[in-house]
């Protein structure tokens, strides 16, 4: 139960009208506070690697804390590679036990997208791995992907659909307005957008550039359709910000493992907010 992929998690959150937290971790401690606070909520949960993050500890690592957290206890807990254009950084993940992967070919022409999405599907479905990919172009920064307001763009209807026809996908993730990092002033979503991909293509979606949502926006795109939604930003704050803090008021301390002690709180504390904002909270 607890070592899954995202089809079924993503499936029945589509047909329940919540959605899933996809949390991006950075070490093992905040893939422990993912992962408590889910057990904590009952909830399915989504641990994110960036590429960063994947290649700053390598394959192994990652994958035997996951195995290590996410095998003793019995709610559902998928394994997901966050934007990857790198084929073979998603080859090494389903090679190391990745139950999940996004490909994003986003910045590609449609037909170049859709053949490098093609090509993973055909690399992941054999070993029952789950696909993400992406269209249209999502502002901000994102490990190495970058895009730059003026040429972000929102996914078309008729193209997604197309897109969604020729290739079997578990979650597509359209631009839709929201943006990766800290939001400047208040997002423009395009609600109306969002809800025909999600009917025109009957699958799950994400919600990219989750940090900086109000709860309303976030309850109005899970209502319309995104299933999974992706925080990173949050938790780069919270592993900063509950470590550099302990350290402000116990400055003469220097015992690092209260430092991790905070982190881990402070990390568990937001994560725990998501997951019951998001509805999955007592759906695992
Ligand atoms: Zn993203």
């Amino acid at each position: 139960m607890a070592i899954v992929n995202m089809r079924e998690m993503l499936q029945q959150a589509s047909r329940g009208s919540y959605a899933v937290g996809a949390f991006n971790i950075l070490d093992y401690n905040s893939m422990r506070a993912v992962i408590d606070a889910a057990v904590e909520c009952s909830a399915p949960v989504i641990i994110q690697t960036s590429v960063k993050t994947v290649l700053f500890w390598g394959y192994e690592p990652i994958i035997q804390w996951y195995r290590q957290l996410a095998g003793t206890v019995s709610i559902p807990i998928a394994i997901h590679l966050d934007h990857c254009k790198d084929l073979s950084v998603i080859r090494d993940c389903i090679d190391h036990g990745w139950t999940s992967v996004m490909i994003d070919a986003s910045s590609k022409p449609f037909e170049e997208n859709l053949a490098l999405t093609q090509k993973v599907v055909g690399m992941a479905g054999p070993e029952d791995i789950t696909v993400e990919a992406e269209m249209g172009a999502i502002v901000g920064v994102e490990d190495d992907i970058h895009v730059k307001q003026q040429d972000a763009h929102l996914a078309d209807v008729e193209e997604a659909e197309r897109f969604c026809e020729q290739v079997s996908l578990d979650c597509f993730a359209p631009a839709i307005g929201t943006a990766h990092g800290v939001y400047k002033g208040e997002p423009k979503i395009a609600f109306d957008r969002l809800q025909q991909i999600a009917q025109g293509t009957c699958l799950p979606l994400a919600l990219h550039g989750g940090t900086g949502l109000s709860d309303e926006v976030f309850l109005r795109c899970i209502s319309l359709g995104c299933a999974k939604v992706n925080i990173s930003t949050q938790l780069k704050y919270a592993h900063i910000d509950g470590f550099v803090d302990y350290y402000r008021s116990n400055d003469k301390e220097y015992n690092p493992l209260k430092n991790l002690a905070a982190q881990y709180e402070r990390l568990k504390e937001g994560i725990v907010k998501n997951i019951q904002l998001f509805g999955s909270a007592g759906k695992a």
